[in-house]
């Protein structure tokens, strides 16, 4: 399962790539526009536009999805792993068998790993205003959202 956290990040990238390939031309367009009329309130307003953009909303969900991808390329049950994506929804789809634990961590690992970017970019550059976008992951370990359900289901599973 080596290369697994590569490829899901490759994968992801190159999905969201396309869905803002038209947004971000248009921005580039206006950043051309805003240099050439020297409208730098313009050109600040669209570069924070684009950190929040990339750096913020995409960059927070690649590192979810590596998160489950790092751990789950470690669990030595699983044989396959299936990268499932439509426009609206990523996910992993392992083949084989997973110990309630290596599953329970699994589930952890995505939040986890969004939720230490975050803290990191609290501390260290809380100015930029990127760590919410990290932070919020956290959410996704409520039982509704599919990492809180899968957590639940592993903590069943072995307590049972
Ligand atoms: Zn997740």
């Amino acid at each position: 399962m080596h290369g697994l956290a590569l490829r899901v990040a490759r994968r992801m990238l190159m999905l969201w790539a396309r869905l803002l390939a038209a947004p971000l031309s248009v921005l580039v367009v206006v950043a051309g526009y805003a240099v050439w009329a020297g409208e730098y309130a313009l050109l600040l307003f669209v570069g924070g536009f684009v950190l929040v953009l990339v750096g913020g909303a995409v960059g927070s969900f690649v590192i979810h999805e590596v998160g489950h991808a790092l751990i789950l390329e470690r669990c030595r049950g699983v044989h396959r792993v299936e990268i499932q994506s439509t426009k609206l929804r990523f996910s992993l789809a392992p083949q084989g068998v997973l110990t309630s634990a290596e599953a329970a961590a699994v589930a952890v690992a995505g939040p986890a790993a969004c939720i230490a970017v975050g803290t990191g970019l609290a501390v260290f550059a809380q100015d930029l205003g990127l760590h919410w976008w990290y932070l919020v992951h956290a959410i996704f370990l409520v039982p509704p959202f599919g990492d809180g359900a899968a957590l639940l289901r592993a903590w069943r599973v072995g307590a049972g």
